[in-house]
């Protein structure tokens, strides 16, 4: 089942467009690689190292199961937000990046309101307007 925004803002303390877009990144990653949720997955956030971008990482948390308690899941530098899941079992791997449009919505937030209200839009927001994959397999 989804994670719901109450459920999400419950654990991370508030509602904003890194942690929903976490959420997201993870859930569209279990369905590509047929991960099930808590163990079959690792994941390598690159570029999320300050908040609010870190966010991320907790949505990501949230969706996947994957914890830094278990150790399936890792923060490392990087200059851009790059997400690398890989699936233990299968061996295959996806890579996920934002789509240029969606880095230019982030940019525009000024106020804490604005950041809410974008957050709750993206929870809405198809997979293939906010993520770029590699390989792509939007498609398949
Ligand atoms: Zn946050």
């Amino acid at each position: 089942m989804r994670i719901t925004l109450k459920e999400a803002e419950k654990f991370h303390g508030h509602l904003g467009p890194y942690l929903v877009l976490g959420i997201l990144a993870g859930e569209l990653a279990l369905k590509k690689l047929r991960c099930r949720k808590y163990f079959d997955l690792e994941i390598k956030v690159f570029g999320a190292n300050k908040k609010p971008k870190s966010c991320l990482i907790d949505g990501l948390q949230l969706s996947t199961g994957a914890t830094y308690g278990k150790g399936n899941i890792e923060k490392l530098n990087g200059p851009v937000i790059k997400v690398e899941f890989y699936n233990r079992t299968y061996r295959k791997k996806i890579i996920l990046k934002f789509k240029q449009s969606l880095i230019e919505k982030l940019k525009r937030i000024k106020t804490h309101r604005d950041s809410e209200l974008l957050a709750k839009r993206l929870y809405k927001t198809e997979y293939n307007e906010l993520f770029n994959l590699t390989p792509n397999t939007y498609n398949s």
